[in-house]
């Protein structure tokens, strides 16, 4: 929360300064309710998977005499169980992001380690899904900020090519600099994104064709993970995508350069 209370000591000064205190009071509101509506919306997303884990439990109970129920059931609850834990962390993710100004400690980033950390972390992914990831484009590239962050949020990006592509498709992940800017490239052969979704997807717990999304057993809380973690690195996530042929997202960073080997590391202003 950006609140500047040294506005409302000098509210009296000019009109100008007035101004600033009623944005500064809109941009707080704007904060609360967002807090509001996310508390709200956990809170609803939450209850589903809790409550099936309850009515497995008594369905085990119940089943007690019929050990190759028990056994479904377990199954189930456990999966279920994966699942709440998976949201959860997905939540706490997305509300730390949402919360800190900036980082603490932000560092020369490798964008080749956060690809590659990305990629392996969805190597399973991909080949149970049977599809190729394949990663092209510049190498020895550098931004600002917090790799585990920026690694989430390509694997976000990866985990949903793999999910919305078709078995057999190819998912292509593209590096390259353009005036100052690193970009991240997320490319699928898979459904694509309906033109009036496509603002949406990157709204919390938003999930395009609920149907098919609900068997991709996704949060909907992905890409609002991947658009904030952009924009705390001072970037942005783009997005093109036609259905039936597939998307792009590219997270847009800004670059640095490569730091110097020979140096001890440079202590930069956040
Ligand atoms: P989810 O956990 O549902 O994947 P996300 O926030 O990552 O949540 O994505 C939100 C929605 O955007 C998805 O439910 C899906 O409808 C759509 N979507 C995201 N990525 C893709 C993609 N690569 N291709 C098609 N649709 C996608």
């Amino acid at each position: 929360g950006g609140t500047r209370l040294v506005a409302v000591r000098i509210v009296e000064v000019s009109p100008r300064l007035v101004l600033a205190v009623l944005r500064d009071i809109t941009e707080r509101e704007r904060v609360e309710e967002m807090r509001r509506d996310f508390v709200a919306n956990t809170s609803h997303e939450l209850k589903t998977p809790v409550g099936a884990v309850s009515l497995l439990a008594e369905a085990i109970e119940s089943a007690a005499d019929d050990p190759d129920q028990v056994r479904i059931f377990t199954a189930r609850l456990s999966a279920e169980a994966t699942r709440l834990g998976q949201l959860t962390s997905r939540i706490m993710n997305l509300s730390r992001l949402q919360a800190a100004d900036d980082f603490g400690d932000a560092r020369d980033v490798a964008v080749d380690e956060v690809v590659a950390s990305a990629l392996e972390a969805h190597a399973v992914q991909a080949q149970s899904a049977g599809v190729d990831v394949h990663r092209g484009g510049e190498r020895g590239l550098y931004v600002r900020g917090d790799g585990q962050v920026l690694g989430e949020a390509v694997g976000n990006l990866i985990a949903n090519a793999i999910a919305y592509s078709p078995q057999g498709s190819t998912v292509g992940i593209g590096v390259r600099a353009v005036d100052g800017i690193v970009e991240i490239a997320v490319t699928d052969r898979g459904i694509g994104i309906a033109e009036a979704d496509q603002q949406r997807v990157f709204e919390r717990f938003y999930r395009a064709d609920q149907a098919r999304s609900r068997r991709t057993g996704g949060s909907g809380l992905g890409l609002s993970i991947v658009k904030h973690a952009a924009q705390r690195h001072g970037g942005e996530v783009v997005l093109w995508s036609r259905p039936g042929r597939g998307s792009t997202f590219t997270i847009r960073l800004p670059r640095i350069d490569a730091p110097d080997a020979e140096q001890p590391p440079r202590k930069r202003p956040n």
